[in-house]
């Protein structure tokens, strides 16, 4: 039963759920649905003033989740042009060259083309080749931490998500998006942190963030950071 909660400027959708169960459970799914149980009898006035008195917890934990907006800004792919990596600035310096090639130095992003592969393209592959170096060296030890609440991703990918930093699904293979390259380290062990809690919590319950905050106590200027980055 679909229901909707007005919280100052917020509309709060929720499923609403009659259950046998003693008392109101409400839980926010990674995709923004948020679920009410309810305990069969209970009026829709109580339910209601209950899940109002949580409705800062479910705007908060709307905020929680790993999504974005796709950054709007056109990149251009030409010398003098910023470009991140690992949470650094660097400068686009296009070289020409017979062989094309891409090498970082100082704060110069070199990419040698010989004109037939689109630069775009080139700095992409170099991206991504980083990605998969750092995304594992940094994953490895983390899955390795989790081995203690006998949890272990069936597998760890690189994707080009367009609204996800990082997921988990329930069979528990993990996707990393590669534009998390561009962002500082630790901001990689969060989201890696993040999805591996799920391993042990579906859901973002209260137990799910007791577990990230005690696997990464400073979690959440590590998420604040990655939310800047991306402005
Ligand atoms: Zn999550």
């Amino acid at each position: 039963m679909k229901q909707v909660l007005c919280y100052g400027s917020e509309a709060i959708e929720y499923n609403l759920q009659f259950t046998d169960r003693k008392t109101l459970g409400i839980v926010v799914h990674s995709n923004r649905v948020v679920d009410v149980k309810a305990p069969i009898g209970s009026s829709m006035i109580d339910i209601e003033s209950k899940v109002k008195k949580k409705a800062v917890w479910i705007l908060k934990q709307k905020d929680y989740f790993l999504s974005f907006e796709p950054r709007l800004t056109e990149r251009q792919y030409v010398s003098g042009e910023t470009h991140l990596y690992l949470g650094r600035q660097y400068q686009l310096k296009i070289i020409k060259s017979t062989i094309d090639s891409v090498k970082y130095t100082g704060r110069f992003i070199e990419i040698y083309t010989s004109g037939n592969i689109k630069v775009e393209k080139l700095i992409n592959a170099w991206y991504r080749e980083k990605a998969e170096i750092w995304f594992y060296k940094l994953a490895e030890p983390l899955i390795e931490r989790f081995k203690r609440y006998n949890v272990c991703p069936e597998s760890v990918n690189i994707n080009n998500m367009k609204y996800r930093w990082g997921s988990c699904s329930i069979k528990g293979r993990i996707l990393l998006n590669q534009e998390l390259i561009k962002a500082p380290k630790a901001c990689i062990q969060y989201v890696i942190i993040h999805e591996l809690c799920h391993l042990v919590h579906r859901d973002h319950t209260k137990a799910f963030f007791d577990l990230q905050s005690r696997e990464m106590p400073d979690w959440e200027k590590w998420k604040h950071k990655l939310e800047q980055f991306l402005a």
